[in-house]
């Protein structure tokens, strides 16, 4: 018996050697290092959290930073080290992402909500612009921006979510057909590199790494500061909402809508599973005038598309705005009994999605699993998908709102790190799922992640030519074939920039001093 137990004591402490000798330690000379922000050691699990509630990397520990300096300072030390060392470091922004992309395994996460830096700035004029932290929730840039009446032009449908989050990926809403994504309205960045260096870039400025960090996933450096245009912003939105039964003639609208000079300022649309959010979803707060027809109308189990837009308008614009929205709404083909419309202000428009979340929160419905799938799919194949998944997979239920809208890509500008399908126009198909903790039917994750993973099987075998949107893959073979052909820039870039790999490791797609491979 008592061997027995020794035996068992003497493999606990070889794994735990075993395990020591493997995971990287943290120096004590971070302790040392020169910076007015502090490291906190023991206070980390709240970074090994994020939305998607699924994945869990405990850092060793987190630098709340005070300014681009002491981030500047921590990667130098760590890039110093040298290849020896296997410590990594994540940027966090609001941790809304969805499978571990801003956590750090036994590395540092830098919790950018303690960069202070300078102060937000508006510049008015003829090119009108806001200088921001990148750490910077883009609420608290809209209220700040309104102040002088303007705002971004370029929005994602939540607005909780920060400047070096956002534009390490896209940045992609219903106005995006217009002024395309969020990181086609940036002027000029301030990036902490993964060697440490603190370097201004813009297009004329060190412009490689300018398009390097634009969608970038965080791989080439960390942005401690953006300047974002911005446009005269509107008091009041029109908002609508018609609905229809057959996809071709919904995609068709849509198209038309974003194609030339529509009436519309914003222009998305979502998928109707059996009456689930009707009028509405968790993603929004839309108040119909016309309730009493919205809730008698009757859609007996069909699958509906719902086109939703708004028009900017200001109070004394109304008559010509209504005609306007009239004209436009009367080239459409909804079913004719289904045209919803509400009044709010831009703020509520712009911020609807957090009166879901509030009410969310009060359910504790909003800490639940997150198995997002996020799908840019070339316009020429939108109806084979349709097809495929809302007649084939997604019959009885949703488990959350499908957002379907189309983009025109001459508004993305192809020198980013993003990549997108290789048409003209493509669709953004957003299955945005909650699994109801522990269950383990339709609702559950595990029936959520076998469809998402059904989903993914039929466009690879159908060759539908669909990208990712926040991607997420764990082999090096999926990423290359996530990139294709922009693989060999990609590479090239992380290795002028960041060419250890110490920079966003949760997103797994380099390892921390291993050659990079093409
Ligand atoms: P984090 O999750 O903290 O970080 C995301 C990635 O960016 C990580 O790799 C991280 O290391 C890196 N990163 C963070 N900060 C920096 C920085 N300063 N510099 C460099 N890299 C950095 N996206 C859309 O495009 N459109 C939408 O409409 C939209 N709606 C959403 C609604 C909700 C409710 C949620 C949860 C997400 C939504 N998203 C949308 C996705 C969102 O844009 C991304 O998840 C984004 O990364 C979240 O920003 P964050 O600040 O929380 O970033």
């Amino acid at each position: 018996m008592h061997f027995l137990r020794n035996l068992i004591i003497l493999f606990l402490i070889c794994i735990a050697i075993k395990i020591n000798l493997c995971v990287p330690t943290i120096p004590s000379s971070l302790k040392t290092l020169p910076i007015d922000g502090h490291f906190d050691f023991k206070q980390v699990h709240h970074a090994a959290k994020d939305f998607g509630n699924r994945y869990s990397f405990l850092p060793s520990a987190v630098l709340h930073p005070k300014s681009a300096s002491d981030i500047a300072t921590t990667v130098k030390h760590i890039w110093e080290m040298g290849p020896g060392s296997h410590l990594t470091v994540a940027a966090r922004g609001h941790g809304h992402s969805l499978q571990g992309q801003a956590q750090a395994h036994r590395g540092v996460v830098i919790n950018m909500e303690s960069l202070q830096g300078p102060k937000m700035k508006v510049h008015t004029g003829n090119f009108p612009h806001v200088d921001v932290s990148g750490s910077e929730l883009w609420i608290n840039i809209l209220h700040e921006t309104l102040k002088h009446g303007l705002a971004p032009k370029s929005w994602t449908d939540y607005l909780h979510l920060t400047v070096g989050g956002t534009l390490s990926n896209a940045g992609i809403s219903g106005q995006a057909f217009r002024h395309g994504p969020q990181i086609s309205n940036v002027r000029q960045l301030e990036v902490v590199t993964g060697k440490g260096e603190v370097v201004n870039c813009s297009e004329k400025q060190n412009s490689d790494l300018f398009y390097s960090v634009l969608g970038g996933l965080g791989q080439f450096g960390i942005i401690t500061r953006a300047r974002i245009s911005l446009e005269p912003a509107p008091k009041m939105v029109k908002w609508i909402r018609v609905l229809y039964t057959d996809f071709a003639t919904f995609a068709k609208d849509q198209e038309m809508l974003i194609s030339g000079g529509s009436t519309f300022d914003y222009i998305e649309g979502f998928v109707i599973i059996n009456r689930t959010g009707l009028l509405n979803n968790w993603r929004s707060s839309f108040n119909s005038n016309d309730s009493a027809q919205a809730s008698h109308f009757k859609s007996d189990g069909r699958t509906l598309f719902c086109l939703e837009l708004a028009k900017y308008f200001n109070p004394e614009e109304m008559a010509i705005v209504n005609q306007e929205i009239m004209t436009s709404l009367s080239q459409l083909n909804h079913i004719p009994s289904t045209l919803f419309q509400s009044q709010v202000s831009y703020i509520e428009f712009l911020d609807r999605v957090h009166i879901s979340e509030i009410k969310l929160r009060s359910k504790g419905l909003w800490e639940v699993p997150h198995p997002w799938l996020n799908l840019l799919i070339p316009r020429s194949n939108i109806h084979i998908f349709a097809q495929l998944v809302f007649g084939n997979i997604l019959t009885n239920t949703s488990n959350g709102p499908i957002l379907i809208y189309p983009v025109n890509k001459s508004k993305w500008d192809n020198r980013t790190s993003v990549v997108l399908p290789e048409e003209d126009v493509f669709y953004l198909v957003a299955f945005l799922s909650s699994a109801a903790p522990s269950s383990t039917g339709s609702d559950g994750l595990e029936h959520i992640l076998s469809q998402n993973k059904r989903i993914l099987e039929l466009c690879e075998i159908d060759g539908l030519g669909v990208k990712q949107y926040l991607p997420h893959y764990s082999t090096n073979g999926e990423w290359r074939s996530h990139f294709g052909p922009q693989w060999e820039a990609f590479v090239h870039r992380k290795s002028t920039y960041d060419p250890l790999a110490i920079l966003a490791p949760g997103q797994r797609i380099f390892q921390k001093a291993a050659p990079l491979s093409l």
